[in-house]
C-alpha cells in the first residue's frame, strides 16, 4: 500500500507494510521515531520502534535516505501533524544511504539540487513538482479529451522548420567530419538516412493543421527542441508544448478556448494537488521573508492561481500595448531596458509591465506587427489604428512569466499564404504539403502553443523553468 493510502486508513491497529525513503530518524529514550516518504504525497508516515524490537544493527543502517520496509500495527497517532503511525515490529533495509547521502535533511539551494538532479527526487520541493506536473498533464489531456479534441501525435523529426528561427537541432547520421560533401561543398543531405536535411521539431503546428482540416478539433503535446542560445530562466532547450488547432476557429474563438483551457488546467490543480500546493506556497513565503519588502509579493500562491481563474483576461491589441508602455516612461528616465516602439518584438520586461504593473492580471496581446512573426498568421484586411500590416497574433501574458501561448489564425488564402512564404525566403518546394491544404477545400482555422513548462512554472510558483521539467537540456547541460 503506497504511503497515501495508508495515511487514508482507519487506525485500528492492523497489520501494514510500509515502504519508502528515510527522511529523518530521531531518537529518544528508549524509543525511535523514523520518517519515511514514498513520494506517492508529501506526507511522510511516522514509524515508531519502541525499545529492543528492532536490533541495534538493523536500527544502525536506517539512516537518512536509505530505503526500508516497515511492518508494524497502524494505530491512530498522537503528535501533531499526523492523524496515524505504525508501531514497528519488523524493519527490512533494502538500500543503505551513509552519510555522503547529499539530500540530507536541511535547506539545499536549488543550484545544489539542480547539480544533483538525480537525486532531487527525493526532496519535499521536487516531489510536490512533479506531482503537480502530472497533474497537469492529466488535466491537458482530460479537457480536451471532454471538449471533443482529438489527441494528434505530430513527428519528432521533421524536415520542416515552422517558426523559421534558426534554433533548430539537426539530425543526421553523419559522423562529424566525414559528411559526404555536393559539389558545391555543402553536406550532401542526399545521401543521409532521410535523404534530405531533417532536424528536431520546434512545434508540431505546421502538421497539426493538417490534422485540424479533417478531424476540425486536434491537438498536440509532445517535447520540442529548441537551440536557444541564452541561458534564461524561461527557455530549455527541450520542452514539452501543447499546441491545440482548429477548423473553424476564428481569432476571438482562439482566444477564448486558450483561456478556458488555461483556468481549467489550473484550477484543476488548486482542486487536486492541494497538499502539494500548499507546501509550495509555505516555501515561497519564507523565500519572500528574505526579499526587500517591496520586492514582495502582493499576493500567496493559492491567491495568484485562484485569481486567475476567477477573473477575466485583458484583450488589448499590440499597438494599444505598445502606446501603454509608451506612456508609461517616467520623466527623464529610462522605464525599460529596450526601448519601445510599434515594431518591436517586445521583451520580457514589456510584458511584465503589461501584466505585473499596469492590468494586474494575466493580459491576450494581439494584432502584432504582420513583420515580427511567422509566415503563417493571417493577415489584417484592415490594420485598424496600427501604423503598419498587422496578423491575427495572440500572445497570452502571465504575471511572473510573460508569454506563456503564442498562436494565431492562420493564413488560409493560397495566394496570400504562398506569397508570404515567398517573402520570408521559404522555399514553396518545401512545404508543398502544407501549401496544398489551401488549395483543397481550405477552411479558417486558429491555433495556438502553450509552453507546458512556463504553466508548470506559473502553477508552483518556482523561479526557474530547470526546476520544473525532471531532466532539463539548456546550454551545456545534459548530464544524463
Ligand atoms: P519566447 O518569446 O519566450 O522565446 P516564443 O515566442 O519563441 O517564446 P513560440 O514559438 O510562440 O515561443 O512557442 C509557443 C510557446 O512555447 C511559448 O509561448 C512558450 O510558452 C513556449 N516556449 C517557447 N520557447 C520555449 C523554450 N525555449 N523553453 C520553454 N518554453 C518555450
Ligand atoms: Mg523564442
Ligand atoms: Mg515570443
Ligand atoms: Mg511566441
Amino acid at each position: 500500500m503506497q504511503v497515501k493510502e495508508i495515511l487514508l486508513q482507519k487506525p485500528d491497529g492492523q497489520d501494514i507494510v510500509a515502504k519508502g525513503w528515510v527522511r529523518t530518524k530521531r531518537g529518544q529514550a528508549n524509543i525511535v521515531f523514523i520518517n519515511i516518504n514514498d513520494g506517492s504525497t508529501i506526507s511522510n508516515i511516522q514509524a515508531v520502534v519502541e525499545d529492543g524490537v528492532i536490533s541495534e544493527d538493523i536500527l544502525k543502517k536506517i539512516t537518512t535516505g536509505a530505503c526500508i520496509a516497515v511492518t508494524g500495527k497502524l494505530v491512530a497517532s498522537a503528535g501533531a501533524g499526523q492523524s496515524v503511525e505504525i508501531i514497528a515490529s519488523e524493519i527490512e533495509v533494502y538500500g543503505i544511504a551513509d552519510e555522503t547521502f547529499p539530500m540530507q535533511p536541511k535547506k539545499h539551494s536549488l543550484e545544489f539540487l539542480r547539480e544533483k538532479a538525480h537525486l532531487r527526487f527525493r526532496t519535499n520541493t521536487f516531489g510536490a513538482i512533479f506531482r503537480i506536473r502530472h497533474a497537469l498533464a492529466f488535466a491537458v489531456h482530460k479537457y480536451y479529451n471532454d471538449n471533443g479534441f482529438f489527441y494528434l501525435h505530430t513527428p519528432i523529426i521533421t524536415a520542416s522548420d515552422a517558426e523559421g528561427a534558426g534554433e533548430m537541432f539537426r539530425v543526421s547520421t553523419f559522423e562529424a567530419n566525414k559528411a559526404p560533401l555536393a559539389e558545391d561543398g555543402s553536406i550532401d543531405y542526399t545521401q543521409d538516412f532521410f535523404g534530405r536535411e531533417t532536424s528536431l521539431t520546434v512545434s508540431g503546428q505546421l502538421e497539426g493543421e493538417l490534422g485540424a482540416l479533417a478531424l476540425s478539433k486536434i491537438y498536440t503535446f509532445g517535447p520540442t527542441f529548441r537551440a536557444e542560445n541564452s541561458n534564461t530562466t524561461r527557455h530549455l532547450a527541450e520542452f514539452w508544448m501543447i499546441e491545440p488547432e482548429v477548423a473553424f476557429y476564428e481569432l476571438e474563438d482562439n482566444m477564448n478556448l486558450a483561456e478556458d483551457f488555461v483556468k481549467y488546467v489550473i484550477k484543476y490543480a488548486l482542486e487536486n494537488c492541494a497538499d502539494d500546493l500548499a507546501f509550495l506556497e509555505k516555501r515561497l513565503l519564507e523565500e519572500e521573508k528574505s526579499k526587500p519588502q517591496n520586492d514582495r509579493s502582493e499576493l500567496s500562491l493559492l491567491d495568484k492561481l485562484k485569481f486567475v481563474v476567477e477573473n477575466d483576461f485583458e484583450r488589448i491589441t499590440y499597438t494599444e500595448a505598445v502606446e501603454i508602455l509608451i506612456r508609461s516612461k517616467p520623466a527623464q528616465k529610462k522605464q525599460f531596458q529596450y526601448e519601445v516602439a510599434w515594431g518591436i518584438d517586445l521583451q520580457s520586461e514589456h510584458e511584465r509591465y503589461l501584466v505585473e504593473k499596469h492590468f494586474k492580471k494575466p493580459v491576450i496581446l494581439t494584432n502584432y506587427p504582420k513583420d515580427i512573426k511567422a509566415f503563417y498568421m493571417k493577415q489584417d484586411d484592415d490594420n485598424g489604428a496600427a501604423p503598419g500590416p498587422t496578423v491575427r497574433a495572440m500572445d497570452v501574458l502571465f504575471p511572473g512569466i510573460g508569454e506563456i501561448i503564442g498562436g494565431s489564425q492562420r493564413e488560409d488564402n493560397y495566394e496570400k499564404l504562398l506569397k508570404r512564404v515567398e517573402e520570408v525566403g521559404i522555399d514553396p518546394e518545401n512545404i508543398w504539403w502544407y501549401l496544398e491544404t489551401r488549395k483543397f477545400g481550405s477552411a479558417p482555422h486558429s491555433g495556438f502553443g502553450l509552453g507546458f513548462e512556463r504553466l508548470v512554472l506559473f502553477v508552483t510558483g518556482m523561479g526557474n523553468i530547470r526546476d520544473v521539467i525532471p531532466f532539463p537540456r539548456a546550454p551545456k547541460t545534459a548530464e544524463f
